[in-house]
């Protein structure tokens, strides 16, 4: 089968012929339906290198994957063949402090790998799942609209979960890049809290996807940005910012638009820094960066989006011009998620 795989460090990927995996005990092969292109790749792409991640390529690509269940291994059992399911991307070791509360992504025994990320992943017609528990059962959603659930949907609910206790009537929080992850956000905030949402981006058509999404404003980025959203927030601030491009004008954006006792938290990768010292940030703002989420929460999104309440703003692309897709978010010209059928 042809795959979409990383080939080295800094180099364009590559299709190439892979054989056709065949699940061992306790693993089970996907037939995936759709594998969701991350701003993530564009960094692994074209940032990392030897060192930066306890992985290297070759592996295919694709980290954000939903499909059908085509066969499972020796010892599984609850799935059907045929049956839609999400695959959970970050795999840990399953038997570590926080592996044992869900939160694979930050298994203590290594940075955990996954499908896409180290492992072969969601860029080609079949994928290994090395074990039963990644996956999430779809039910009635379709796995080509669900896929982008598992990191883009994901993602950005476990940042927004660890925050509602600051998300109250009156509040207000900044959704910074209303992109993959950003429109998704600005579903969840309006399906799961009272507050109001501020979308900002320097793209008007992911401001006008945002506001669609639910946002009740959207901000264009730029010198004007920080007033326009004090007086948003009747000069107070919001209350929680999520960061979901993290350069140094976002991260600086954030802060100046932060409240006292607020909540900054750092998604995106883009390589900025927030210097924290007693007189450079409000009072009690605190700041936390946030990888992924959970396998329980990939279970809440789901049932999120099965209740109604998330709908991707998806882009479709075929195994052959995925690399475009990519071109797309590394010029900034593409709006919500691109997902690649393979
Ligand atoms: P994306 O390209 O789909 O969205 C980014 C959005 O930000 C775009 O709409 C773009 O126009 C906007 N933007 C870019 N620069 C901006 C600026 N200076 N001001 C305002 N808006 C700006 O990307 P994505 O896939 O949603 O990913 C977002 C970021 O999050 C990336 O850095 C990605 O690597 C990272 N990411 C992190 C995690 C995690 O677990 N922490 C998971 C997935 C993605
Ligand atoms: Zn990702
Ligand atoms: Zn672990």
């Amino acid at each position: 089968m042809r795959a979409l795989q990383m080939v080295g460090w800094k180099q364009q990927p590559e299709l190439v012929d892979v054989p056709e995996p065949e699940p061992g005990p306790g693993q089970v092969l996907i037939r995936v339906a759709a594998a969701g292109a991350c701003h993530s790749d564009v960094h692994l792409i074209d940032e990392f290198d030897t060192g930066l991640v306890p992985f290297e390529p070759p592996f295919t690509l694709g980290h954000e994957n939903a499909g059908w269940v085509e066969a499972v291994g020796v010892g599984v059992d609850g799935f059907e063949i045929g049956q839609p399911v999400a695959v959970y991307g970050p795999w840990g070791c399953g038997r570590c402090h926080t592996c044992r509360q869900g939160f694979e992504n930050y298994c203590e025994t290594s940075r955990p790998v996954g499908g896409g990320l180290g492992r072969d992943g969601g860029m080609a017609p079949l994928m290994l799942v090395p074990s039963s528990r990644w996956l999430v059962p779809l039910g009635d959603l379709d796995p080509i609209e669900a896929a982008p659930l598992t990191d883009a949907g994901l993602t950005p609910y476990h940042a927004i979960k660890r925050s509602l206790p600051l998300l109250r009537p009156g509040s207000s929080v900044a959704v910074i890049g209303a992109g993959g992850l950003g429109h998704l956000a600005v579903q969840i905030l309006a399906a799961m809290t009272p507050a109001k949402v501020i979308a900002i981006d320097r793209l008007p058509a992911a401001l006008d996807v945002a506001r669609r999404s639910g946002a009740s404003a959207g901000v264009e980025s730029g010198p004007g940005a920080a007033d326009q959203i004090r007086e948003l927030t009747k000069g107070r601030g919001v209350d929680v910012a999520l960061d979901f491009v993290g350069s140094q004008e976002t991260l600086q954006l954030a802060v100046a638009v932060s409240r006292t006792l607020g909540h900054l938290t750092i998604v995106g990768i883009g390589g900025g820094t927030v210097p924290v010292s007693f007189l450079g940030v409000p009072y009690e703002l605190s700041v936390a960066t946030t990888y992924w989420g959970s396998l329980p929460e990939l279970q809440e999104v789901v049932d999120l989006a099965a209740a109604g309440h998330l709908k991707v703003h998806a882009q479709r692309f075929t195994l052959d011009d995925a690399l475009d897709a990519y071109d797309e978010i590394r010029r900034g010209t593409l709006t919500g998620r691109a997902v690649i059928l393979p």
